[in-house]
């Protein structure tokens, strides 16, 4: 059986203690989900020169934000590593690297506390060098498509939309143009053009707001390049938030 692949919007930090709709949402996509064997998960917020493959027996909780409450820095997200898992994924990878002291991100473990709240999937995590263009990672991520085989989840955690210096924390609801491209990469998901996808700067000027900086969009092209042909794709979480932070979530091989 082939496990879905998911790509999610992560949005603030906050989406981890707060029961909010979306995260609640994550948590109802694990649910339809098979429990897979482990986590795979493609973060924005892991940059490396050349490509690095957690290899942690016990990844630690990395709280990598600032400014936000307590309660947030409190969290810890004890799910094991899996370090042949880790060696396996460097090996389908050209010149990948391994990497056994470094932890979760809260990219990673934000969303993963929503959908396996025990912490008892293992989990790795692939870094991204975003000195590299999309259709390097794209490629890439084709080489990750066999582990969905294993019963592997693959999990990007990132935002189509992402401008933290447009930020507006009291708007409920996402600027014009943070819209305008949110729907036009969707379109183009729903139309499989990934080539077009993986040249995300090609999708118009209001392209280079909406996606000012390459690692929160990148993980959507990791679950995009292990799309199998025809393969039946849903949104969920699907909504802009905050002027310029899309939370549009991707569903990939559901039932
Ligand atoms: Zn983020």
């Amino acid at each position: 059986m082939t496990m879905p692949a998911l790509f999610v919007g992560h949005g603030s930090p906050m989406n981890a203690i707060e029961e909010n709709e979306f995260h609640l949402g994550w948590r109802a996509v694990a649910a339809r989900c098979p429990k897979p064997k482990a986590v795979l998960c493609v973060s924005a917020h892991w940059e490396t020169p050349g490509a690095v493959v957690t290899a942690s027996d016990l990844p630690e909780t990395i709280h990598d934000f600032y400014g936000f409450p307590e309660a947030l820095f409190n969290v810890q997200y004890p799910a094991p590593g899996d370090a042949a898992l880790a060696a396996r994924i460097a090996a389908r990878l050209p010149s990948a690297g391994l990497d056994s002291m470094r932890g979760l991100d809260h990219g990673a473990w934000s969303v993963l506390r929503a959908m396996y709240p025990d912490a008892d999937v293992p989990v790795v995590q692939l870094s991204l060098d975003t000195q590299q263009p999309g259709p390097w990672h794209y490629a890439l991520a084709r080489g990750l498509a066999g582990l969905r085989e294993e019963g592997v989840l693959l999990l990007g955690s990132g935002n189509i939309v992402h401008n933290l210096r447009q930020l507006d924390w009291n708007r409920p609801t996402g600027f014009d143009w943070a819209e305008r491209i949110n729907d036009e990469v969707k379109r183009r998901i729903l139309a499989g053009d990934h080539q077009e996808l993986a040249a995300w700067h090609m999708l118009g000027a209001e392209s280079r707001a909406a996606i000012p900086t390459p690692e929160h969009y990148l993980p959507l092209l990791y679950v995009l390049a292990c799309q199998k042909a025809g393969e039946a794709l849903e949104f969920f979480n699907d909504r802009t938030v905050m002027g310029s932070i899309s939370m549009t979530s991707l569903l990939l091989g559901g039932s």
